[in-house]
């Protein structure tokens, strides 16, 4: 092999070791690239091979190990375009490395102009808020407009109805960590308010971000919140309606879908919120969390 591959792949190895020391686990590799790379290195012919080279003794292949590769049986996962996950969880890291991996990626996040549109409409990217040991993470379709004015995810009317059913749970915002499948305000030209539901596209530029904050913050329970939540962790487009309720898996990690609170907003008879509650329910068993009478009872009846 040439001084020149040896160069080039001293500067890769290099590149790649600077990203890891600064948290950075995946770096996204085409499929092409990595079967190249996975070649043993190609033979050169002769005449382009001097006696000193040919005396050299051939590098051994070198091991791209933190590049994973999803097994098509664990697709399900994905959005199907660009953006996937990787197929399993990166290993836990020191609560040091921990934060400033979170620290990064959130300066990552902040700086993001992947999205032009979206980057020059938005007031503030809206990372997420809570604890990054949460046990519990819940995941919104997209920030509004309150939550685009303050930087936070779910502050807005839904937002606090969030909290509300959290507070029921026994929880405070602070025990959980809550984020959404898009980190700016789906944009609304022309419009002064209201919201879109973000395009197939964007969805799929943005969801790298949450899935390294899953991958960092290691939840034991997932809350997808509405079919948009689903469709970006779980690829899933079924409805909400058929899906809620039931556990799924994200990276081996227990999901739960269940209405989204702008819904319970719109729609609010009590049999749907006794739904909703019903799923989280399901969720506090699964953490082991106290239960009390009272709230296993909480809107079964219109005086709850
Ligand atoms: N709806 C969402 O899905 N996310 C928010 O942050 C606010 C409202």
């Amino acid at each position: 092999m040439s001084d020149a591959y040896h160069e080039l792949l001293d500067a890769a190895i290099q590149q790649l070791e600077e990203l890891k020391s600064q948290g950075v686990r995946f770096v996204p590799v085409s499929t092409e690239t990595l079967a190249a790379l996975n070649q043993s290195p190609r033979p050169v012919t002769k005449t382009t091979v001097t006696p000193a080279i040919q005396a050299t003794p051939k590098p051994a292949p070198v091991p791209l190990k933190p590049v994973e590769i999803k097994p098509a049986a664990t697709m399900d996962f994905s959005l199907g375009l660009s953006g996937a996950a990787p197929a399993a969880l990166a290993p836990a890291l020191s609560p040091e490395a921990k934060a400033s991996a979170f620290a990064e990626l959130r300066q990552r996040a902040l700086a993001c102009v992947k999205c032009p549109h979206l980057a020059s409409s938005r007031k503030n990217v809206v990372f997420g808020v809570g604890s990054t040991d949460a046990q519990l993470m819940f995941v919104g379709e997209a920030p509004g407009m309150d939550e685009d004015q303050q930087g936070e995810p779910f502050v807005g009317k839904a937002g606090q109805l969030l909290t509300k059913i959290i507070q029921t749970m026994g929880l405070e915002r602070g025990d959980v960590y809550i984020a959404n499948i898009l980190k700016c305000r789906p944009d609304t030209p022309g419009q002064s308010a209201g919201n879109r539901k973000p395009t197939s596209e964007e969805m799929s530029t943005c969801i790298p971000y949450l899935h390294e904050q899953i991958d960092l913050i290691r939840p034991k329970v997932l809350v997808a919140l509405g079919a948009t939540a689903v469709e970006g962790l779980l690829g899933k487009t079924v409805g909400i309606t058929k899906l809620r309720g039931n556990w799924h898996t994200y990276r081996g990690i227990p999901l739960m879908p269940t209405y989204h609170p702008a819904y319970l907003l719109r729609n609010q008879a009590l049999a749907e919120k006794r739904r909703v509650w019903e799923d989280m329910l399901q969720i506090m068993e699964k953490l082991a969390m106290p239960i009390s009478e009272k709230q296993r009872g909480f809107f079964l009846k219109a005086s709850a």
